[in-house]
């Protein structure tokens, strides 16, 4: 299997290569040249796999580098190495309950299976590598959780000042070890730049091996794809209509499920749910892509204005709006109709559902009212656990949400960072007297 870039289909990668990357070297996104089809008999006998079997199934096809089967067994199993349970709501209607990685989202699948996979090739190089990362919060945690403890490879995460939540925070900053938390007097556009910059810096390119752990990596969207088949295989009967709601700011997570669809996974319809950052929505209802400037909601990790894995999803489907539109529906919806529906599950049902989860719940009623499928079942993708969400929950169904035992232990550190203004001369200062 060879990667390609989305500028240039003649521009190719090996898998290492493409990971090690990030992005390709004309600035393209790196893409799989086909999506590899699973057999017949393996959807069949999901049931009888277990979800890390699933993984590997899937993994041997994507990477066909000369990677050993136990090393793979190995990464598979270091990196998803904890459940995706599909709650069953009512009789035609499941949630694929994303949130029990250790930083309580689903990022955390992508983060950890590209973690295992520098590691296994920094060991072979023989050599260190540092990441760079800037970070508004989720994204930061689950990299700095992934890496955490991983030798040879050292990570520096950029967040902006008073800009994150508490709980993200002290996610960012306990690790310690190979993970450094740095503190940036600023926003998150001025420490996305800063990374920018010393990525082309030539003198701290000659101190570090530097590399990305950029949420556009190709091997952040693989895993995403596994747990489409497992909720698949939690669906205990038989529908004609098997469909799809996926939370969608980046698209990243909705691209993968169209991986799925493509491997042979007999998905009917996939629903992209977006708040008020609508340009998905918009491009499938007027054949137009434009970007907009964000706007802040309270599903915030969708708060994406330009989604940087539209072009994927577009060459994955010969950019053709007419396929696309046949495998995917979307529509956008407000936070005020979010707080109801978080509202409405609470009541109906005695389910805790985070704002993320809520939007692509309304956006899977909206398309059964509207399309009316026949005998179908719905997923609802949930993202995050509702803690992180506690304090908009608190204050609409006045209860605390328990705390997860996984991030008790974060809570009680002491956050460690270390402070540095916006200016890019100091950050490449600090960098090259670390180095
Ligand atoms: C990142 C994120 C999303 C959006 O996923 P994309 O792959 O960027 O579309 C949705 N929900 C949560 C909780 C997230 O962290």
């Amino acid at each position: 299997m060879k990667y390609y870039s989305t500028n240039n289909q003649n521009l190719n990668y090996s898998f290492r290569e493409a990971i090690m990357r990030g992005l390709a070297s004309d600035g393209g996104l790196i893409m799989p040249q086909y999506i590899p089809a699973l057999k017949k008999s393996f959807i069949n006998n999901l049931n009888n796999l277990t979800f890390q079997e699933i993984a590997f199934e899937i993994s041997k096809l994507f990477i066909t580098d000369k990677i050993p089967s136990n090393s793979l067994q190995t990464i598979i199993e270091k990196a998803i190495n904890f459940k995706a349970p599909l709650y069953k709501l009512n009789s035609n209607t499941g949630i694929l309950e994303l949130f029990y990685g250790p930083t309580l989202a689903f990022k955390d699948f992508g983060a950890r299976f590209m973690a295992q996979f520098m590691n296994y090739y920094v060991d072979k190089m023989n050599n260190k590598i540092d990441i760079l990362v800037a970070t508004s919060g989720d994204t930061g945690s689950a990299v700095a959780s992934a890496f955490y403890g991983i030798d040879g490879i050292n990570v520096y995460i950029l967040y902006p000042s008073g800009m994150v939540s508490q709980v993200q925070e002290k996610q960012l900053t306990t690790f310690g070890n190979n993970i450094t938390a740095l503190e940036i007097k600023g926003s998150f556009d001025d420490c996305q730049n800063l990374v920018k910059k010393a990525f082309v810096d030539k003198e701290i390119n000659e101190k570090y091996n530097l590399t990305s752990a950029n949420s556009i990596n190709i091997a952040r969207l693989i895993p995403q794809s596994f747990y489409y088949f497992e909720a698949y295989k939690q669906i205990t009967d038989k529908y004609d209509n098997v469909i799809f709601s996926v939370p969608s700011g980046n698209l990243g997570n909705l691209t993968a499920g169209l991986f799925a669809k493509k491997m042979g996974l007999p998905i009917t319809k996939f629903i992209a749910a977006n708040n008020f950052n609508n340009v998905f929505s918009n491009y499938i209802k007027t054949k137009i892509f434009k970007s907009k400037p964000t706007i802040k909601t309270i599903s915030n990790a969708m708060d994406v204005g330009n989604p940087s894995n539209f072009i994927r999803i577009f060459k994955l489907y010969n950019e053709k709006h007419g396929l696309i539109v046949k495998d995917i529906n979307s529509s956008y919806h407000s936070d005020e109709d979010t707080l109801k529906e978080i509202k409405y599950l609470y009541k109906k049902y005695s389910y805790l559902i985070d704002p993320h989860g809520a939007v692509a719940s309304l956006a899977l009623k909206k398309y059964i009212k509207e399309e009316n499928p026949e005998n179908y079942y719905g997923v609802i993708l949930e993202t995050a656990h509702p803690f992180k969400f506690n304090d908009i929950l608190k204050n609409i169904l006045n209860i605390n949400v328990e705390i997860p035992d996984s991030i008790k232990h974060s809570l009680e550190q002491k956050k460690v960072s270390i402070k540095l203004s916006n200016t890019y001369s100091l950050f490449k200062e600090f960098l090259l007297s670390r180095g």
